[in-house]
């Protein structure tokens, strides 16, 4: 049965006042199941019971504790992954073998940051005056975690994990076009050990409990994943009582491909990376630029590679693009596209719907586009790249740059020296060398500019989710 309540202090709760958030399956077009949207009296019960179990029991859990719970929750996550993996390619029409991956990813997740639990150290500093001094590393109570419907799963455990492995409660707060998976993680956890009020899951709309989670007194800290625009207007709530906000924001990542590069296997590999769940990555490698001389070739094989992506039914296990997660965001991507043909500039592959029903769009290759163009510089969300060459590294550079986001990048290239440059010179917080691969749970990931602030993942984010504290013993 799928769960579509709230999950609060241990338990499945309706909402106060009844409202319900209709879930749609994006492939089929139809309602499959109502969803309880909390109100702000709920997120006030669950930002209160989260205070409560943070002080009464989570805060000061013995590490050892805390680890064995956490790895119980990966391990339960694992027990249940095709249940979560069915359950997310239903509500946002993602294939069944990328739901799978995400789910365990997931675990993953947990596993890394049980483990980091009697890993994550202060420092003993040898402070002028003498005496002794060190660093603790404390929880800063309760967490507010935002996350998008493009990957539910594995964002909200990127959030989660490391809050309570630090020591903090949590209320997670999905999409509301992905709320599923959000909530059964609720209760798995809980089935897994985590105590009652120290995960608390509150689907319900962003415009109407944003507000109240980016203000209340009680929340430490707002970990947020979504849109540039809202975004910085939790940081501008936030900034009034000064809570701490890490900001995961959009992207508009550049795929640079050199001359001497491997162009066979960057064309292979690069279809993917501005593709994968049908464009809707803020990792999305939506602008390539290729080096003149390498550009026809490049091109010609991109193209091939990207007509042989299988686009379709998302419950199929050889589905590799699915639809999008509903009307409206392909409406916006079929807006970029008609303005770039407007424009003049060449559809290459796609730009079509490839079936009457269900929210699907062909992946979209534009050729052509001036760095002024919309296409090129707006976050599309959806499966459309444009392809321009290049000649000369600086001028590209300054057009990699000449972007207000900074989150991650490709490079192809087989000039070491070259890599170690260019990498240094682009405005991203992730980068891959003769790779796309931009998410390792060991490693920081995050973004420069208005792709963010703060890291997801690796040690990075368990900083984010402590205070840091100086003590200091006299002699
Ligand atoms: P969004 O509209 O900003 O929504 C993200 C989350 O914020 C949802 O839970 C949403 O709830 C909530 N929200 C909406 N209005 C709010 C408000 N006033 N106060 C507080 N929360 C509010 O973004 P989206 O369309 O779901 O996601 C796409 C964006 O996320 C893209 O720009 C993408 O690049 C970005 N993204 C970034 C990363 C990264 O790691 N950098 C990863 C994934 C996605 P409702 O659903 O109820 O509106």
């Amino acid at each position: 049965m799928t769960e579509t309540k709230l999950f609060l202090n241990g338990d499945f709760k309706n909402s106060s006042d009844g409202k319900l958030i209709p879930q749609t399956n994006p492939a089929t077009e139809q309602v499959f199941c109502e969803v309880s949207a909390a109100s702000v009296a709920d997120v006030q019960v669950a930002i209160d019971g989260a205070q409560q179990t943070f002080e009464r029991e989570w805060r000061d859990l013995s590490p050892r504790k805390r680890t064995d719970i956490l790895f119980n929750v990966a391990k339960v996550i694992r027990e249940n992954l095709e249940t979560l993996a069915q359950l997310e390619s239903q509500n946002v029409g993602k294939p069944i073998s990328d739901a799978r991956d995400e789910i365990a990813l997931g675990a993953r997740v947990f596993e890394y940051y049980a483990g980091a639990i009697t890993k994550f150290c202060g420092q003993t500093i040898p402070v002028a005056r003498g005496g002794f001094d060190f660093t603790l590393r404390q929880p800063m109570g309760v967490v507010a975690a935002i996350v998008p419907w493009n990957f539910p799963f594995p964002i909200a455990c990127w959030k989660v994990a490391p809050a309570l492995a630090a020591g903090n409660t949590v209320v997670l707060k999905p999409a509301s076009q992905s709320p599923l998976t959000a909530i059964l993680l609720g209760q798995l956890a809980y089935q897994a050990g985590v105590p009652a009020g120290a995960l608390q899951v509150v689907p319900g709309q962003g415009s109407v409990i944003g507000d109240a989670l980016a203000t209340h007194p009680l929340i430490r800290k707002v970990s947020f994943t979504g849109s540039t625009e809202i975004g910085s207007r939790i940081m501008g709530l936030a900034a009034r009582d000064l809570k701490r906000v890490s900001l995961e924001l959009g992207g508009k990542s550049p795929n640079i491909v050199f001359g001497d590069a491997d162009i066979a296997q960057a064309a292979a590999s690069s279809p993917m990376s501005v593709f994968a769940n049908t464009g809707q990555d803020c990792c999305a490698r939506s602008r390539m630029f290729v080096e003149r001389r390498a550009f026809d070739q490049f091109v010609e094989l991109f193209i091939a590679e990207t007509k042989k992506i299988v686009v379709g039914d998302p419950a199929l296990d050889a589905t590799q693009l699915g639809p999008l997660v509903s009307a409206n965001q392909r409406a916006v991507a079929e807006e970029f596209i008609e303005g770039a043909r407007k424009a003049g500039r060449v559809i290459a592959h796609g730009g079509q719907r490839p079936s009457p029903k269900g929210f699907y769009l062909q992946p979209t290759i534009v050729l052509g586009a001036e760095p002024t163009d919309r296409v090129w510089q707006e976050e599309v969300f959806g499966p459309v790249v444009c392809i321009r060459p290049f000649d000369d590294e600086e001028q590209m550079l300054r057009e990699v740059n000449a972007s207000r986001y900074g989150l991650s990048a490709s490079l192809w290239t087989n000039d070491l020296k070259r890599a170690l440059r260019v990498s240094r010179r682009i405005e991203s917080g992730v980068i891959s060398i003769n790779s796309h691969s931009s998410v390792h749970v060991e490693a920081p990931f995050g973004g420069f500019k208005q792709s963010g602030l703060g890291r997801d993942l690796g040690m990075a984010a368990m900083e984010g989710y402590t205070e840091l504290k100086n003590i200091y013993v006299a002699e």
